[in-house]
C-alpha cells in the first residue's frame, strides 16, 4: 500500500481549479506545471518540511513530493491535498480514509526540512501560493466604480450597470443617517422553503444554465425580490462561484450566488444554514468578493475581504452571538468633507495610503470585533477545525469605511447589537462596508497585521 494524494485545492476558494507544483519544498521555487483540484491517487515519494519554515499560525507547512501519470515529479503543500494509505516511511501514520494533510502532524524524526534541493530558488511571480503573511501594504477597501454590480469575472451575468452616481462627498450639514428609499414590495414567502433574495444593486440577469457559458435569459430580476431555490450546481470550470436555480413563477431561471443572499432551510441544498446574516440588514448591496492568492491567476485585483454597498448612515450589526470590540479606530485624516483618500488627492490604492495609520491603513474608520469559537456558526466551527484551527481559534472580523463607529475598545457587544454605520471613509470610493474576517489560534488580538490575511473569505462566517 503506497500513500497516495488527493489534489482538494482550497474549498472556501472554488475559484481555484488547479494548484501550483514546484521543484523543490518551498513557494520560491520554480513553477514546474499545475495539476487540476480533484486529481487522485496520485503516488507520494517524499515529504519534508517546508525549508524555510513558512507555516500557519506556527504549524510548520509539509511538502510532499508527487509523480504524476504523466511521469514527471514535483512538490506540493500539505494544505492543498488530502492522503491515503501507508504514510508511515513519511512519518504520518496508516491512514484508511482520505484525511487532509495539513491536520496531520508528521512524527518528529520527518518533519524538520531536510537540505535544499538543487533546484534554483527561482521566485515565480506568476501563481503564488500564499505562504507568508501579508506585509502590510495591501490594497484595502477598493472598491470598483458605482454601477459596477459584479467582480470583473468574465461574462458575468448582472445586467443593467445602474446610472454611475456622482460620488459625494458627505456633507458637513447631513451627518444624519441617509432615509433609504422604500424597499420594493416583497412577496411573503412560507418559512421554510429555500428562498434566494436579490442583492444587486439594480435589477439582476439571469442565465439559462448554471454559468456565465450559458446565454441570458433576457429576464431579470427585481432586488430585493424573493425565489425559491430549486437547486444549486457548482459552475463547471474556472470560476468562484455556485450558481442557483430559481423558480420565478414556474420559469426556471440561473443566478449566481454573490448576487442574492438566501434564507429557509438550505442544508438539503448544500448551502450552510446557520451562517452570521450580513452586518447590514435589506438596504445593502453586492459589490465585490474575496480574492486573494493564488486565485491572482484570474487576474482579478487582490482583495481580502466583502464589499457591500448601501447607503451612507445605514446601520451595522455586531454577530448574533455577540463578541468584543478589540479596536475601534477613529481616521484622523477622514474629515466630514472629505472623508476619503480620493477626496484629498490620492488615486485609489495608493500605496502610501496603506502605510499611514492617518488614514487607518486605509480602512477609515473602522472596527474590529472578535467572534471566539463558541460565538461562530457550526458550521464556521467545522471550517476552521478543517483549516488546522484548535478549539480556542477566533476569528477577527473587520468592519471597515465606517461613517460612525458606535462601540468603543474593549466593549462586549451583545447580539446583533448595532456598532456604527455604513460610509465612505478611508480608501474608498462610494459608501460601502469592506468586511474582512482574519482566523487566530488563539482569542489574543494583539493588532490586525499579527493576524494573517488572506485565509479565508467571509463567505465561511457571512451570508452575502
Ligand atoms: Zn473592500
Amino acid at each position: 500500500m503506497t500513500l497516495l494524494a488527493f489534489i482538494r485545492g482550497l474549498p472556501d476558494v472554488p475559484s481555484v481549479v488547479e494548484i501550483n507544483v514546484r521543484s523543490g519544498p518551498n513557494t520560491a521555487y520554480e513553477l514546474r506545471f499545475k495539476v487540476p483540484v480533484g486529481s487522485a491517487d496520485i503516488p507520494v515519494v517524499d515529504a519534508r518540511a517546508d525549508d524555510k519554515g513558512a507555516n500557519l499560525n506556527g504549524k510548520v507547512y509539509q511538502w510532499l513530493q508527487l509523480r504524476f501519470p504523466n511521469g514527471q515529479s514535483g512538490w506540493v503543500r500539505d494544505d492543498l491535498i488530502e492522503i491515503s494509505g501507508n504514510g508511515i516511511p513519511f512519518g504520518y501514520p496508516n491512514l484508511f480514509t482520505r484525511t487532509f494533510a495539513f491536520s496531520l502532524t508528521r512524527a518528529a524524526s520527518f518533519s524538520q526540512p531536510a537540505p535544499a534541493a538543487p533546484a534554483a530558488p527561482a521566485p515565480v511571480a506568476a501563481a503564488p501560493v500564499p505562504a507568508s503573511p501579508a506585509p502590510t501594504i495591501q490594497p484595502v477597501g477598493v472598491v470598483q466604480p458605482v454601477g459596477v454590480v459584479q467582480p470583473p469575472a468574465p461574462a458575468a451575468p448582472v445586467a443593467p450597470a445602474v446610472p454611475v452616481a456622482p460620488v459625494s462627498p458627505v456633507s458637513p450639514a447631513a451627518p444624519t443617517p441617509v432615509t433609504p428609499a422604500a424597499p420594493a414590495p416583497v412577496p411573503a414567502m412560507p418559512s421554510g422553503i429555500p428562498t434566494a433574495i436579490i442583492k444587486t444593486q439594480g435589477a439582476a440577469n439571469t442565465r439559462t444554465g448554471p454559468g456565465s457559458n450559458f446565454p441570458r435569459t433576457g429576464i431579470t430580476l427585481p432586488r430585493n425580490g424573493r425565489y425559491p431555490i430549486l437547486e444549486v450546481q457548482r459552475e463547471m470550470a474556472g470560476q468562484q462561484y455556485r450558481w442557483f436555480k430559481l423558480n420565478n413563477n414556474g420559469q426556471f431561471l440561473w443566478i449566481r450566488e454573490d448576487l442574492v443572499t438566501y434564507d429557509g432551510d438550505t442544508t438539503s441544498l448544500g448551502l450552510p444554514g446557520d451562517l452570521y446574516p450580513s452586518p447590514m440588514k435589506e438596504n445593502y448591496w453586492w459589490v465585490r468578493g474575496y480574492n486573494m492568492p493564488p486565485n491572482m491567476d484570474t487576474g482579478l485585483v487582490q482583495h481580502d475581504g466583502w464589499d457591500q454597498g448601501a447607503a451612507t448612515g445605514e446601520p451595522i450589526f455586531a454577530g448574533p452571538n455577540g463578541g468584543l470590540v478589540v479596536k475601534s479606530f477613529q481616521c484622523t485624516k477622514c474629515t466630514e468633507a472629505q472623508p476619503n483618500t480620493l477626496s484629498q488627492g490620492f488615486s485609489l490604492g495608493d500605496s502610501r495610503i496603506f502605510n499611514d495609520a492617518g488614514w487607518g491603513n486605509g480602512y477609515g474608520n473602522y472596527i474590529i470585533v472578535r467572534y471566539t469559537n463558541d460565538q461562530l456558526p457550526a458550521s464556521t466551527r467545522s471550517f476552521l477545525a478543517s483549516r488546522g484551527f484548535g478549539a480556542s481559534a477566533a476569528i477577527f472580523v473587520m468592519y471597515a469605511h465606517l461613517q460612525r463607529r458606535l462601540v468603543e475598545e474593549n466593549v462586549v457587544v451583545g447580539p446583533g447589537q448595532q456598532i456604527g454605520t455604513c460610509g465612505n471613509t478611508g480608501n474608498s470610493e462610494a459608501t460601502h462596508i469592506h468586511l474582512e474576517m482574519r482566523a487566530s489560534a488563539s482569542p489574543n488580538f494583539t493588532g490586525w497585521f499579527n493576524v494573517r490575511s488572506g485565509v479565508m473569505d467571509a463567505v465561511a462566517l457571512f451570508k452575502r
